[in-house]
């Protein structure tokens, strides 16, 4: 049983407290589904989410309609106001607790459609509604073989041709690659050099001269691919935000999205301790529960500390974007380094207390053990999120 204290925190009010406790309801009677084929998978809990109504904290839609009996969202609604930071990470939190795919599924309709929340016109955000009901897969298309950490390096193109602008190059490690209805794609359009010149595209997947190229495949599956644009041609309306402002929107989208990135370690370390303590007090060893023994009491006590620290940083980033700080880059980078960095020593420590059914293939804490490891590499490596922290910290 996870531990819930950590909601009578003063971060959240009391409607957060009344989401956290429906959508770990609704996981326990939806969740798992069967992953084997991750396309399949996605799409299912894509629909589910979406269906129930979760899929409205994924993104706000400011001309949304409410949606009666989702809890969480001002008015009951689901719909107006701003983006509930808290009620994202609670979300992630309680589906990376009981699936890594189904977190995934629910933060890809919010990352992908993020930029159109923040920055689309009233025409693109008619995706929106479409996202925010399941019926459309949102993917976020930033990375490129030359550049991963180096985002302002993209070599891609979209040049003007007369009303369109016509798409050139590849995208890799796009998740919901070859599953997405949309992909938000940054690519240089040349008003600056480096970060200056980069905007942002809501692209229909079905567009001519768009072609998957390669699907991924990763250690904790989920659909990934590589993408490639050949004179794909898109309406200059399809542009988000305005020219050379496609970094901005990549920033601004990402600061929200690392802090829940820490929210989905949280939950993923949340159930490593679950099944720990719950291990350590059945398995018999010495003549008495493994719980017993002081260095497994040690390590749990370590678990437990670097989780309640972790969420301490969480909620405290999306607290303070929710109570209107205009960025909260240093808040998110600290929430999405420490969370990561300590859910992986977390769920070691999990394995290590399961013994060898630790690394037996297909079990809980074997699965959390390679459902972790990439949150510390993507949406900016530890290391970054290291520079980042150092760069607000020494100013300049
Ligand atoms: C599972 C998964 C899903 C992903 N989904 C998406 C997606 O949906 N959309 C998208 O656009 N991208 C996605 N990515 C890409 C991801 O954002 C990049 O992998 C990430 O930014 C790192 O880039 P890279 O892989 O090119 O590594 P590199 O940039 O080559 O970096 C490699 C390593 O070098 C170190 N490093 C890098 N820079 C520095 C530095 N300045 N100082 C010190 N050390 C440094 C870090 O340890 C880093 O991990 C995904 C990646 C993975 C693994």
């Amino acid at each position: 049983m996870a531990d819930k204290s950590f909601l009578a925190w003063p971060f959240f009010d009391d409607r957060h407290r009344v989401l956290a406790a429906a959508i770990d309801d609704w996981c326990a009677a939806h969740l798992p589904v069967d992953g084997r084929d991750v396309d399949t998978a996605c799409r299912e809990l894509v629909a589910k989410l979406g269906r129930d109504g979760w899929l409205m904290h994924s993104a706000v839609d400011p001309e949304a309609p409410g949606v009666p009996g989702v809890p969480g969202v001002p008015g009951g609604a689901g719909g107006a106001g701003a983006l509930d930071l808290r009620a994202l990470c609670l979300m992630r939190e309680t589906l990376a607790r009981h699936q890594g795919l189904a977190d995934f599924a629910f933060a890809m309709q919010g990352l992908g459609a993020g930029a159109i929340s923040l920055f689309g016109t009233a025409a693109q955000r008619q995706w929106l509604k479409r996202t925010r009901a399941g019926l459309a897969i949102a993917a976020f298309a930033l990375t490129e073989q030359k550049s991963g950490s180096d985002v302002a390096g993209i070599d891609m193109t979209a040049a003007r041709d007369g009303t369109d602008y016509l798409l050139n190059g590849e995208k890799t490690w796009i998740s919901n690659g070859g599953i997405a209805d949309l992909y938000v794609v940054f690519a240089r359009t040349g008003e600056a050099p480096g970060a200056g010149g980069i905007s942002a595209f809501a692209v229909p997947a079905e567009i001519a001269g768009l072609a998957i190229v390669e699907r991924i495949a990763v250690m904790a599956p989920h659909p990934l691919a590589r993408i490639r644009f050949d004179n794909a041609r898109v309406p200059a309306a399809a542009m988000i935000g305005r020219p050379g402002e496609g970094f901005k929107i990549a920033m601004a989208t990402l600061d929200l999205f690392r802090t829940t990135v820490g929210a989905a370690a949280l939950g993923f370390a949340r159930r490593a301790l679950d099944e720990t303590t719950a291990r350590a007090r059945r398995r018999q060893r010495f003549g008495a529960p493994l719980a017993d023994l002081q260095m497994v009491q040690a390590a749990v006590a370590e678990m437990a500390l670097d989780i309640d620290a972790a969420a301490l940083l969480v909620y405290r980033a999306a607290w303070s974007k929710d109570m209107g700080a205009a960025r909260i880059t240093r808040e998110a980078a600290m929430a999405k380094l420490f969370a990561t960095e300590r859910a992986q020593r977390v769920i070691d420590k999990a394995v290590q207390i399961h013994g060898g059914d630790g690394v037996r293939a297909g079990g809980i804490v074997e699965s959390l053990y390679r459902e972790i490891r990439a949150l510390r590499i993507y949406e900016g490596a530890s290391e970054v999120q290291k520079i980042v922290i150092a760069r607000q910290t020494l100013g300049g």
